[in-house]
Order: C-alpha cells, then structure tokens, then sequence
C-alpha cells in the first residue's frame, strides 16, 4: 500500500520499484503474507519516478515474456490481469538473411498453449502498480531515492530521500533493513558506491525499437532474422484501429544507429524492408524510434551481508534472445522462496547462509542464460565466413534434429532444466 511516512525498521527493503523490484515485491509479499496476521515480514519499496508508469522500466518496449514468466506471473495472482493484455507466441521462426535453413518452433510441439506472450512494458508497469498499490504488507514509497547504504551488523541502514520537492525541500529519513533488495537497473550508483564490480562487455551495438505495422497478421509468430549488419526481431503484437501490428527489435552498429534513427520513414522503412523480407508483406508504418546501447555486464558480487542484486544491476543481457526479465523473474522468484523460508526458521533475511542459498540455486540458471544469450548474439553478429558456416548449419541441424530443437526451445522459454551450485 503506497505510504508516506516509514517505519524505523523493515525486513526487506526493495530499492528500485521496476521490473524487477516490483515483481520481486509482489512474489515475496504472495509467499509471506498468508502467514502475515502472527509474524508479519514488512517489505519497504522505493521508486524516484512519481508516476511509476513514467519509469524507464515501463517505457514504451514490449517484452517477450517466456512461457516459465508466464506461469510466474500466475502463481503470483497477476496472470489474470496480465495475460488479456498480452499477445501469444504461437510460433518461433529463426532465420538467417541470405542463407539456408530456419528453425521453426511449434508451440503444439513442445506441448503448451503458448511459446510465450509479448507484454508492452506500460501494461507490466500497471499491473505491478495495482499490485504494489494492494499488497497487505508492502509499503510503497513513491517518489523516493535511497541515495545511502550502510552496512551494519544486522543487515543496513538505509537513507531516503522522499516529497515531489527539490532536494532541499524533500525529507531524509533514515532506516534500518534486514536486508536490502538492490534492484535499481544497469546503471546503478549505490552497486558503484558499495566497490561492487562487474565485468562489462560492450557490443558496439544499439538496439532500435519502434512499433511497426505491416500488411499480412502475423499468424502469432515471432520473428528472429540475422542478418549481415546485426540481428532485429519482430514480435507478434495485437491489432491496434486495423493494423497488424508487432514490435521492432532492431540491433544495429552503435556508429549507424543515430543515422538510422533519423532517416525519414519511407527510408527506414525501405531499409527494414531489405533486411526482414516480407514475410509480414510490406512494412507500412513505423512509431516512434529510441535507441538503446547494448552490453553484456555481471555483477562480480551478487551478496553481501544484508544485501543482494536483482536484475539488471546483477546481469544486464543483450536483448536479442529476450532473457533478461526473463531471467529475472526465476531469480526473483527463487529468492522470494529462500527469504519466505528463512522468516519461517527465524533467521534473519540478510544472513549469508540463507543469500548464498540463493545464489546456490540459482547460478547454473544465470550461467547458462547468460552464455545462451551472448552466444546467440556472437553467432549472429558476424558476418566472419565461419561463423555463418557455423550458424547455418547450426540453424538447419537445430530445426531437423529433434532433440537439439527442444532443448533450444526449452531455454527460449525458461524451462530448461535447473541444476545448482556454480561448478
Ligand atoms: C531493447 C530491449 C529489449 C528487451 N527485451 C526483453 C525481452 O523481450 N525479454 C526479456 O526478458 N527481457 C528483455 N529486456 C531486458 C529487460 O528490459 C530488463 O531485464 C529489465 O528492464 C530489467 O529491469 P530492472 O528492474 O532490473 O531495471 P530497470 O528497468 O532499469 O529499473 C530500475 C528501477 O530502479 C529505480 N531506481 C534507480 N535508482 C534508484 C534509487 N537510488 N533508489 C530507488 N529506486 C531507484 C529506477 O527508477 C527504475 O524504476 C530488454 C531490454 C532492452 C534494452
């Protein structure tokens, strides 16, 4: 429930109400607030921008949720709201522009009703609100910064920053946290104030993206063409006043994107055109276009007595195999698990003994998402005459070969099988 004033102690404090903080918020509260009325675990999360809506979380990108985020979404009660706001990936067409061989996923072949669903983040960003908003033990503090973190024996203390007002005029108000739930993106100054280092690889790329409309439906496919100068995807997105519409992922190199970004429409579009084909028809229309930089960054640590990453700021993935929320989102969800249980045993949140459990069950996951991804967007960066050996073999193989078939799909979808401990 959205406060004003703060208690003097929370268990858990959620810095950053995106995503991520906000999902995670919601499946902590889900796991412990049946349980509430005896022993309640008080759950704080903050958010700088006013109108959460307005958050560069909930921007105007769409999100490939995997079928696993799916089922997420629904044990956490949110599906229901969700899921009419979100289209279905009924299929999955992998092609490489200019060579043979494609892999074609079937969502009656992996036996699901959906591969996955594309969720336009503004629509995240209005359920997680509501949801924020009606949890019995969150409070919501809106607009706040946590602009300090200080360990402490027994978890942080934590400052706040919070009023509409200017600096000056907004109130400062000091806490403590059992633990404190660092989930405020990839450009995190607190990570950066507490030494938290993080090997960063940088693509060279940008990601441009835009709402584009077309001629033919889309049938509920999403697309993933590579092409010579980078790979773009279209996912499936509903009709909108008559058009058949989706959304543009389209990875470019950083010195092009500016260029691109301006061209005028028919110029993009005819570029567009050129490299996606027309499996969609003609490419009619184009939104408004924002570029994103691309990299791959890890967090060195991801726990610290009283204090744990989430998201971005633990793992900020190229976003051409849709896996970062993704990803996320089993991470939010194990450690929600992990933190319900430690209440119940009465350990304190913020003990190593119950984080490193976490980080336990969850680093084969990280590992090998993060490998997935930084493959996939490697392979299908370069136009290196042995890598397009390799991938157009590695495309035909993967759609003729069954088994290589599922199990790339299992890992698109977030159902690959989890194994524990980091080797
Ligand atoms: C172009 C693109 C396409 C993508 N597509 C997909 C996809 O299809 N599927 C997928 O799974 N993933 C996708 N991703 C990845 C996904 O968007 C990220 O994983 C996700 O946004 C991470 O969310 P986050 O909450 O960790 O960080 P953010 O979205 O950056 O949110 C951080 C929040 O913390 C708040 N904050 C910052 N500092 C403070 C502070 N000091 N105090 C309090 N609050 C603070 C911010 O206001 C913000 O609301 C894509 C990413 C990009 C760039």
């Amino acid at each position: 429930m959205r406060v004003s004033s703060l208690r003097e102690h929370y268990d858990v404090v959620v810095v950053g109400g995106g995503l991520v903080g906000a999902s995670f918020a919601c499946a902590l509260s889900a796991k412990t607030s049946a349980k509430a009325s005896a022993n309640p675990l008080h759950i704080l999360v903050t958010e700088p921008v006013a109108a959460l809506q307005a958050s560069t979380s909930f921007d105007s990108r769409s999100t490939a949720l995997s079928y696993g985020s799916r089922c997420i979404y629904e044990r956490l009660g949110l599906w229901q709201e969700l899921g009419p706001l979100a289209t279905p990936i009924k299929n999955i067409h992998v092609s490489d522009r200019g060579h043979f061989g494609a892999v074609r996923i079937d969502h009656a072949n992996m036996g699901v009703e959906a591969l996955g669903y594309v969720a336009e983040n503004q629509h995240l960003g209005v359920v997680l609100t509501a949801a924020l908003d009606r949890a019995p033990n969150i409070d919501f503090l809106c607009p706040a910064v946590i602009d300090e973190l200080q360990p402490r024996p027994d978890g942080m203390r934590v400052r706040v920053q919070h009023g509409e007002g200017t600096a000056s005029e907004n109130t400062t108000t000091e806490i403590t946290a059992g633990l404190v739930v660092l989930a405020d993106g990839g450009k995190s100054i607190l990570s950066e104030r507490l030494g938290i280092s993080g090997s960063v690889t940088h693509y060279g790329q940008k990601a441009i993206i835009a709402n584009i409309a077309f001629e033919k439906s889309h049938d509920n496919v999403a697309f993933e063409r590579f092409t010579d100068r980078g790979p773009l995807a279209v996912l499936p997105l509903a009709t909108h006043q008559g058009d058949n519409r989706g959304a543009l992922i389209w990875t470019v190199e950083e010195h092009e994107a500016d260029e691109i970004l301006a061209l005028p429409e028919p110029l993009f579009l005819q570029q567009l055109q050129e490299r996606f084909g027309y499996r969609l028809g003609h490419i009619e229309k184009v939104g408004a276009r924002v570029a994103y930089p691309l990299s791959l960054a890890v967090a060195r640590e991801q726990i610290r007595p009283g204090l744990v990453l989430l998201g971005n700021v633990a793992h900020t993935l190229h976003p051409v195999a849709g896996q970062g929320l993704n990803l996320a989102l089993r991470d939010s969800e194990v450690l929600a698990e992990l933190l319900a249980a430690a209440h119940d045993e009465g350990l304190s949140p913020g003990a190593m003994t119950v984080l490193q459990r976490y980080i336990d069950a969850q680093c084969h996951d990280q590992d090998a998402t993060i490998d997935f991804s930084h493959y996939m967007m490697r392979l299908f960066s370069n136009g290196n005459p042995a890598l397009i050996w390799a991938r157009k073999f590695g495309l035909f193989s993967i759609d003729l070969i069954p088994v290589m078939k599922k199990t790339f799909a299992r890992q698109a979808m977030g159902l690959a099988e989890r194994r524990t401990r980091r080797a």
